[in-house]
């Protein structure tokens, strides 16, 4: 705990003190986020930090697994309360939805049994209960990490689905006001894939110049 009442500190002296007037507008005039980031509670994504974002533009939801609650499926709580606050209130443009590697969400959405004993977890991660079967289908020539990462990639797929069940999402983007993009962020090399629905792939922003 000592280490992170150091690091307030430091903030304050430097990163506070460098943007004092950034802070100050913020608070006088209230947040006007351009994006809803919807990501992963692992503590190695970091989405102010992966994006260069400062501190006002991006709304952020996290839970275990980067998983929006499908409307159908009736799991309603603090994602969808944080949704609908996003999109209804502050107006935002974009929802980005970000899994990353080495997701344990993922290995437990694989084998449920390594989760059989946390009874939160294992109903929270049914909402992807899909995943496996559709590695069966279409990764069945994969496995290790690359069946892995297809995984973390097909669960951004299913989530970027299930934010179409909230009516006041689906007409914003028949409307075209909403924008939607999925990720999935690399820890070893820092790299962010996007998925591209003209290829039907992830491609990395480092060989994509105009991420969506
Ligand atoms: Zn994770």
């Amino acid at each position: 705990m000592q280490r992170l009442v150091e690091g307030i500190h430091h903030f304050r002296e430097n990163y506070f003190a460098e943007n004092q007037s950034l802070f100050e507008h913020l608070a006088r005039d209230g947040q006007t986020p351009e994006t809803l980031f919807i990501t992963c509670s692992d503590s190695r994504v970091v989405p102010n930090l992966i994006t260069s974002a400062a501190p006002g533009e991006l709304f952020i939801v996290r839970n275990v697994g980067n998983i929006v609650p499908s409307v159908a499926r009736g799991m309603i709580g603090g994602v969808a309360a944080a949704i609908e606050y996003a999109v209804q209130v502050l107006n935002v443009e974009n929802i980005v939805i970000c899994g990353h590697t080495q997701c344990g969400a993922i290995d437990a959405i694989l084998d449920p049994s390594r989760v059989r004993h946390l009874d939160f977890v294992s109903r929270w991660l049914s909402e992807s209960e899909v995943i496996p079967n559709l590695l069966r289908d279409k990764y069945a020539h994969l496995e290790g990490e690359a069946r892995l990462v297809a995984a973390a990639e097909e669960n951004v797929l299913v989530q970027l689905e299930n934010l179409r069940s909230y009516p006041f999402i689906s007409s914003r983007l028949d409307a075209g006001t909403l924008k939607v993009a999925g990720w999935v962020f690399k820890i070893a090399t820092a790299q962010v894939f996007g998925y591209d629905p003209v290829v039907q792939q992830f491609v990395s922003f480092a060989s994509s110049p105009a991420p969506p």
